[in-house]
């Protein structure tokens, strides 16, 4: 199932839930602006290069567009009109002052020098940047993307419009990012852990955790989980993964990933694949990597009772049928990685505030947004008696609706 036909699906099960006409569905589902251009640069051996990159704005009843730009090969039309509405939802779940949109070139970022990834980024910017602005649409780092490439657009759109730091988040702290952004999605991922672990009346030290990915999210997901007093067993990213019965020790695996690249040949434990991560005995899974990852087919084999999706769009519905007929809990990704758009909301205060928040007030009103969002969810999962993904799509849905009622169409 294609990523926008789980999105489309997810959708439909809490708008059956709200009642919702056909013709809501319909205004609520399509996005507001798809825009898909060329952008072609000049690599370093001179020739030619051509790249698509695409922008899509599902909704800004709430508030500007806002999401993510991503640079991975597999990058389409469809999976970013999937992400799009997804950040719509989750924007509306913590209730920022936000609507949905992402974006992202079909690119493999890793196969080009930084001259290179820099030209296709300002050209990219050349293309889009009408549609950009602190008050329109505000991208942020995603897969493949990261501070640098923020930096740069930030003054390829200034170019055009005149210096302008909240045009885009994610940014270097030199030049107007927020201090806590680069943590954020995985200090987020782990409130929602630990308040999952709380309200199941169960404690996080030497609770056993599996987790998918070891990038931005993954790693500081580990690094805080461990700081709790979890036992990380299992780690793995794209080229492998690391397993230790008595738990992984997190920082010096922080400390080899960044000499070499990836967990994998990691001294501090024996090599395990992708499918026996997914499928082995802990107490929460968390995947952190690319979305998909739970098919049907592995859903029957995990065996952790609890799943907290830090990544976006993990769990195919059919997948998620299983986990609920199993009983196992599964953590929406529209709740559990809001950390990353929350903070990225927060750098945007700052930048039109023109004032710097200190770490300690990022991270305690990051812990009250997500603690807030949670107890929404968890309370109308409760009293609903249905999982927290449809819990979080009423909420999410309901706010946005009623935004977008409100507003009037004409
Ligand atoms: P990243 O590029 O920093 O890291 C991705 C990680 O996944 C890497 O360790 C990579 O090796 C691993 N990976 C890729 N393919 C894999 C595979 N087939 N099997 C196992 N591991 C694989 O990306 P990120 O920013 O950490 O994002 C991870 C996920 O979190 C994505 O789904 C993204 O959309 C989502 N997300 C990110 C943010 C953010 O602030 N960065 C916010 C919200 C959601």
């Amino acid at each position: 199932m294609s990523n926008l036909e789980s999105a489309q699906r997810y959708f439909d099960v809490a708008a059956d839930h709200m009642n919702l006409s056909a013709n809501m569905r319909k205004m609520l589902l399509t996005p507001e602006r798809e825009v898909k251009v060329q952008v072609a640069i000049e690599r370093d051996n001179g020739e030619i290069a051509t790249y698509i990159g695409y922008r899509i704005q599902h909704d800004n009843h709430r508030g500007a567009f806002k999401g993510g730009l991503r640079f991975h090969p597999e990058v389409d039309g469809d999976e970013v009109q999937a992400l799009a509405t997804l950040m719509t939802w989750k924007t509306a779940v913590v209730d920022i002052p936000f609507g949905g949109a992402k974006g992202g070139i079909k690119v493999n970022p890793k196969e080009l020098s930084s001259g290179e990834l820099e030209r296709l980024t300002r050209k990219f910017i050349d293309q889009i940047h009408d549609i950009l602005g602190p008050d329109k649409d505000i991208p942020a780092p995603d897969v493949g993307t990261d501070a640098q490439i923020m930096a740069w657009i930030y003054k390829q759109y200034s170019k055009f419009h005149g210096d302008c730091p909240g045009v885009v988040t994610g940014k270097p702290l030199e030049l107007h990012g927020s201090v806590g952004r680069e943590e954020a999605t995985g200090r987020g991922v782990s409130i929602i852990t630990n308040e999952t672990l709380h309200r199941l009346h169960k404690h996080v030290k030497g609770t056993t955790v599996a987790l998918q990915g070891f990038g931005n999210v993954g790693s500081f997901t580990a690094k805080f989980l461990h700081e709790s007093g979890a036992k990380i067993l299992g780690v793995s990213d794209a080229f492998g993964g690391i397993w230790n019965k008595d738990g992984l020790d997190i920082p010096a695996l922080l400390a080899y990933t960044n000499q070499n690249g990836g967990v994998r040949g990691f001294p501090g434990g024996q090599a395990i694949t992708n499918v026996e991560l997914l499928t082995s005995e802990v107490d929460v899974l968390i995947p952190a990597a690319l979305g998909g990852v739970f098919t049907r087919e592995i859903a029957e084999h995990v065996r952790a009772k609890i799943i907290v999706e830090a990544a976006n769009g993990p769990t195919d519905p059919d997948a998620d049928e299983i986990f609920e007929r199993r009983e196992i809990l599964v953590v929406p990704d529209i709740l559990t990685n809001a950390g990353g758009v929350t903070v990225s909301y927060f750098e945007w205060v700052q930048n039109s505030q023109h004032f710097q928040w200190d770490l300690d007030r990022v991270r305690s009103e990051l812990q009250k947004i997500m603690l807030a969002s949670f107890d929404r969810i968890w309370t109308t999962a409760t009293e609903k008696k249905i999982p927290m993904r449809t819990a979080a799509y009423i909420v999410g849905i309901g706010r946005v609706g009623r935004a977008t009622q409100i507003s009037g169409i004409s």
